[in-house]
């Protein structure tokens, strides 16, 4: 089976030193294995979002020198399918409509899945449907058997306003486009049970695979992000540097690589000594700041 990962950005501002080491864990993990490597924009959340940051994004990825595999996919262009996988989800029985609010919900717990409310007559979220088929724990490339505990709450699928979820949309996807392996940052090991779970709820055929890339901390406690005022992590002509910074992030030799070699031919030599056992655990501070 060949190998199809992806790069899956949230254009709610320019690349950052920490979506820069996704992008390069990514693209060299798929690439070391002669596999695939997507790009794919996830701006369902279009309060965060902006359009103008995808084009950004788009170019700052191509000036650092990833070439990637098939169109980009850009998730708002696609709701309707998301929609449909909903629908799917809701008469599969993995879904519920729930037309509490936020303030029904201090007062009386949500009963939504004992009494269904008239989901087309108010408006109502579609939510998940949590059961004992919910694994518990993950297998992890790096780290082995991760144990996550279930979600308290039944995540929320499409919100009332119609908002396609994170975990919907980049399940939904991760299927659409036969990936078969996800490298992302750890932030995201605790969602991974509940998205394993959706995928088999969506009616997939295989078992995805995991890897979990150190987090780049803004300060002891947060993760470097947009929330937290990361700056972009390209200026002029620091595309070498900042490609330095996350290979050394990553663990990987910079043997015989110089900041005078064009950012294609640090990737192709990065390629070369690619080693995933050297990929860290531990989260680190952000080298450039
Ligand atoms: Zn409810």
């Amino acid at each position: 089976m060949t190998y199809v990962g992806r790069f899956a950005p949230s254009p709610s501002g320019r690349l950052h030193f920490g979506s820069l080491v996704c992008a390069l864990g990514s693209y060299l993990r798929a690439k070391s294995l002669g596999g695939r490597i997507l790009l794919r924009i996830e701006d369902t959340d279009t309060s965060r979002c902006h359009p103008d940051n995808t084009l950004e994004i788009i170019d700052e990825l191509s000036r650092l020198g990833f070439v990637y595999d098939g169109k980009v996919r850009i998730q708002t262009e696609h709701l309707e399918e998301y929609y449909e996988q909903g629908l799917k989800l809701y008469e599969s029985g993995y879904a519920y409509y729930c037309s509490c609010t936020r303030d029904s919900l201090k007062r009386t717990p949500c009963q939504c899945v004992t009494r269904p409310p008239e989901f087309n007559r108010i408006p109502c979220a579609l939510r998940l449907r949590l059961n004992e088929r919910m694994p518990a724990f993950f297998y992890d490339v790096l780290r082995g058997y991760v144990a996550c505990q279930s979600p308290l709450n039944a995540p929320t699928l499409i919100r009332k306003d119609g908002l396609v979820s994170y975990n919907l949309a980049c399940v939904a996807d991760d299927l659409r486009q036969g990936v078969n392996e996800v490298v992302r940052g750890a932030d995201l090991m605790e969602v991974t049970t509940t998205q394993q779970y959706l995928s088999f709820a969506l009616g997939a055929g295989y078992v995805m695979s995991y890897l979990h890339l150190p987090l780049v901390m803004a300060d002891d406690k947060h993760k470097l992000s947009k929330q937290n005022h990361a700056v972009p992590v390209l200026d002029e002509g620091n595309c070498q540097e900042v490609l330095l910074a996350a290979l050394r992030f990553l663990g990987q030799s910079t043997c015989g690589i110089s900041v005078h070699d064009t950012p294609r031919m640090i990737l192709n030599k990065a390629l070369s000594s690619f080693d995933v056992r050297r990929i860290p655990l531990e989260s680190g501070g952000d080298p450039l700041r």
